[in-house]
C-alpha cells in the first residue's frame, strides 16, 4: 500500500472507555491522542469516526421499553459525547482537532458538512466525526465507511481490541487464526462480524481498503500512515 495521504480511523466507543468499557477514561484519551499524533507525524491527515458502545448501543436496548429509534438516537448522542472528548483531548496535546456532529447541536459542536470536513483536513486539523450517519438503524462502522468515501480517505483504519480479522471469535476460540488479507465478498459470505455488512458493502462498492488492527499496539496507526498493514487488509 502507498502511504495514505488521508486516513479515516474508526474507533468503537469501548476504545475510549475504561475497565468494563463504560464511560470515558482519561488514560484512554491520552493513548488515542498520542497514537493519532504519531500517525500525523508521518504526514497523514487523520479523520476519526467514534462509536458509542461505552454508553449505548441501540439494538442492545431491546426489551427495555425504549423504542429502537429512540435508542439509536441515544447511541448517536453518545458518539457526540465521545467526539467532543477526543477532540479536546487531542487539542490539549497540541494536535489541532475539531468535532463535527451529524446531528446539529449548536453550541456544543459544529454541524457536519463535507465542506467543513474537507477544509479542516486540508488545513491539517484532525476531524472527529460524531453523530454517526445521523440516521437510526445504522452503525458507526457504516458512518466510518460513508465519511471515508465522502472525504476521499485512502484507507479506513479500524482500531479494535484484537490485531486483525479472525476466522472465529478469538475471545472464545483459542485456535482462531487471523487473516492476512481478506476480500470484501469473503468477509460478507463468512459473516465474520468484525464490521457490519452495510459498511463492508459500502467499502467494496467504492474500492476503499480497510485495515483492521489492534489500537493498543503502540505505533500500529503510525505504520498504517507509512503504508504498512499491521493487521488484516480487507480489499
Ligand atoms: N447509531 C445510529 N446510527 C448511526 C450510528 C450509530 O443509530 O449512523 C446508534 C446505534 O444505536 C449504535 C449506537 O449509535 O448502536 C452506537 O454506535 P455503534 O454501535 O456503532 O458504536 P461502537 O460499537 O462502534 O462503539
Amino acid at each position: 500500500m502507498h502511504p495514505p495521504r488521508r486516513i479515516l480511523l474508526k474507533l468503537s466507543g469501548e476504545m475510549l472507555g475504561g475497565v468494563g468499557a463504560s464511560g470515558i477514561e482519561a488514560g484512554r484519551l491520552r493513548w488515542l491522542s498520542d497514537e493519532i499524533g504519531a500517525a500525523r507525524q508521518f504526514g497523514a491527515q487523520v479523520a476519526v469516526v467514534v462509536g458509542a458502545g461505552n454508553f449505548v448501543r441501540g439494538a442492545a436496548m431491546a426489551g427495555s421499553g425504549v423504542g429502537r429509534v429512540t435508542a439509536d438516537y441515544m447511541g448517536m448522542l453518545g458518539t457526540v459525547i465521545n467526539a467532543l472528548a477526543l477532540a479536546d483531548a487531542l487539542a490539549s496535546r497540541g494536535i489541532p482537532a475539531k468535532a463535527l456532529s451529524a446531528i446539529p447541536m449548536r453550541p456544543a459542536a459544529e454541524a457536519y458538512t463535507r465542506a467543513a470536513a474537507m477544509a479542516a483536513l486540508d488545513q491539517g486539523v484532525t476531524t472527529v466525526f460524531g453523530g454517526g450517519t445521523g440516521n437510526p438503524y445504522f452503525t458507526t462502522d457504516t458512518a466510518a465507511s460513508l465519511r471515508a468515501v465522502e472525504v476521499g480517505a485512502d484507507v479506513l483504519a479500524k482500531g479494535t481490541k484484537v490485531p486483525g480479522v479472525y476466522d472465529k471469535d478469538p475471545a472464545v476460540h483459542p485456535d482462531a487464526t487471523p487473516y492476512g488479507t481478506i476480500s470484501y465478498d469473503e468477509a460478507l459470505s463468512r459473516r465474520l462480524g468484525f464490521m457490519d455488512a452495510t459498511a463492508v458493502a459500502m467499502c467494496r462498492d467504492n474500492g476503499l481498503p480497510v485495515v483492521v488492527f489492534a489500537m493498543d499496539d503502540q505505533g500500529a496507526l503510525g505504520r498504517i500512515a507509512r503504508g504498512e498493514t499491521p493487521g488484516t487488509l480487507m480489499a
